[in-house]
């Protein structure tokens, strides 16, 4: 009896001190996480605007956001952003970190005569560029050529080697057969092509499990292209192949984002039940209602390729005049809007000219931050981590001079960026 007893009391000794032990590492990093108190003039946190708001970050998640409540705590950092809007860290949803600038080199001679130490080493800078520039997340469409790149990145970021976003990678990407390019080349020499070509159910199915497998987060899709005698783009991937794609990608709970622009290609994609098409340059008001009942997103990349914006022909060119129909007519439908840029086809670090792209072609500026933030979050399935300003959200935080739902151009003037609590500028 008395040794049952002592046994007991031993057991449960021992499992105090177990638990105690598992438990205390934890609870002093808690303890000992810097608390830093930012207060800026206003906070957008992804929804509406609070004037005089101050947000406490803890470690690498945000603590606090509301009204300044007391003194400040001890041992916290105050760091003072007089006339500055804090927003959560931008999303840029079509990125591709592998390329440079089109002004500089075609993408032709970018993905046939630049190795790939060499085009790792540009997308280390472009990385850097754009945390500076207050994006804090990017999904990444596809390396053009570049292979696995894009999942080694992601992994350098998040070991704190290189500076750079939260990374969303889809790796190679995957295009039908005879459709993508190079296309240059004599004909009897086998040109490695800037995707991965894959056709019907044997090697589709292969091809988006081996993406995922490789590091995958979403699978990319071309749904449409430049391709055949005629002019222009024309579909690729039959409803039957897209579907089987979004079927297979959904297993292991990764979404698909499609390029399409001609109206077929979007209308295969939306009705394949993909996550969202990007581009969508011919989109009619039916093919908007279309995306809108099945609940996919776009991304409209309005300022995609090598020249300026705004464009050196100004906002009038017929270019321009489809792209603003294009955005009018998705509105009208409802369709879910995220910012992305195709940047890459630019210089890295001008995301924001997406944004600015968005207002001049009928979005409100405060729509335009919202498809940047807390809506990018919800469409990239992120929403209760990143694309707002809540407590338990990461602290991915930047601020701007002025009030960019006042003035879009404000994005461009960024005073302070914070990713996972960690600062990287700072006024
Ligand atoms: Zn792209």
């Amino acid at each position: 009896m008395r040794i049952t007893s002592l046994a007991f009391a031993t057991l449960a000794v021992a499992m105090l001190t177990w638990d105690l032990a598992a438990q205390a590492p934890r609870a002093r990093d808690d303890a000992n996480a810097p608390l830093t108190v930012l207060k800026p003039a206003r906070v957008f946190d992804g929804d509406g605007m609070h004037e005089g708001w101050i947000v406490r970050v803890k470690g690498e998640r945000i603590d606090y956001a509301g009204p300044e409540a007391g003194p400040l705590p001890p041992g916290a950092k105050a760091i003072d952003l007089p006339g500055a809007t804090l927003t959560p860290g931008l999303v840029e949803g079509h990125s591709h970190v592998l390329l440079h600038a089109y002004s500089e080199t075609s993408w032709n001679d970018q993905v046939s005569r630049e190795g790939l130490a060499l085009r790792v080493a540009r997308a280390v800078n472009h990385l850097r560029s754009t945390l500076m520039a207050g994006f804090t997340t990017v999904r990444d469409l596809g390396t053009e050529g570049a292979q696995y790149a894009d999942v080694e990145l992601k992994q350098a970021v998040n070991q704190g080697i290189i500076p750079g976003p939260r990374m969303l990678v889809s790796t190679k990407a995957i295009v039908a057969t005879g459709s993508y390019q190079p296309k240059t080349f004599v004909l009897e020499w086998t040109i490695p092509q800037g995707a991965e070509e894959a056709d019907g159910i044997d090697s589709l199915t292969r091809v988006v499990r081996d993406q995922i497998g490789k590091g995958a987060d979403w699978i990319k899709l071309y749904g449409d292209y430049r391709w055949g005698p005629l002019p222009g783009s024309h579909p690729t991937f039959s409803l039957d192949e897209m579907k089987l794609a979004v079927e297979t990608a959904k297993s292991a709970g990764v979404p698909v984002a499609v390029h399409a622009g001609t109206v077929e290609g979007m209308r295969r994609a939306a009705l394949a039940g993909v996550a969202t098409i990007e581009h969508g340059n011919d989109g009619t008001p039916e093919i908007f209602k279309l995306m809108a009942e099945h609940q996919v997103a776009w991304c409209p990349t309005l300022t995609a390729g090598a020249g300026p914006w705004p464009p050196a022909g100004g906002l009038d060119s017929p270019a321009v005049a489809r792209k603003r129909t294009a955005l009018k007519a998705a509105i009208d439908a409802g369709v879910t809007i995220i910012a992305g840029s195709d940047v890459g086809t630019f210089p890295h670090g001008d995301n924001a000219r997406e944004l600015d792209a968005m207002v001049a072609l009928g979005m409100t500026p405060a729509a335009a931050l919202k498809s940047a933030t807390s809506i990018a979050g919800k469409v990239l399935r992120m929403d209760t981590q990143i694309g707002q300003v809540k407590p338990g959200w990461f602290a991915d935080l930047v601020a701007f001079d002025g009030d960019p739902t006042k003035d879009i151009a404000a994005l461009k003037r960024v005073r302070f960026v914070m990713k996972n609590g960690t600062i990287y500028k700072q006024p």
